[in-house]
């Protein structure tokens, strides 16, 4: 397993996991509860985690999120891919799975 993304907001972790899980990444989020009652190392404050389980994800998982940070706020609808079929979120400019880029909306 590797640690792809760690931030405070755990909203924005779930996030990266939706688009990671959606793109057949197999995911795990740690330290998503930081108030547990579980007892598990209570005085330290720990960031919510994502974690890819399948070490051959990772390079995609890294270009995944890298989309993701490089336009955090301009997520329009969520999109598939012209040429492979394959879903996007709409956080991206192009395919994550072939490259090709997104189709205008405008353009009809
Ligand atoms: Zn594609």
């Amino acid at each position: 397993m590797i640690k792809v993304f760690e931030d405070f907001e755990l909203a924005r972790v779930g996030q990266f996991q939706s688009v990671l899980e959606a793109a057949g990444i197999r995911t795990l989020l740690k330290n998503q509860y930081m108030n547990s009652a579980m007892g598990e190392i209570p005085f330290v404050e720990l960031l919510p985690e994502l974690w890819i389980l399948d070490d051959r994800d990772l390079a995609r998982a890294r270009e995944l999120i890298a989309g993701l940070l490089a336009r955090p706020s301009d997520t329009g609808p969520d999109w598939s891919c012209a040429e492979c079929g394959a879903e996007a979120g709409g956080s991206f400019t192009s395919c994550w799975n072939c490259g090709a880029a997104r189709p205008d909306p405008e353009a009809g």
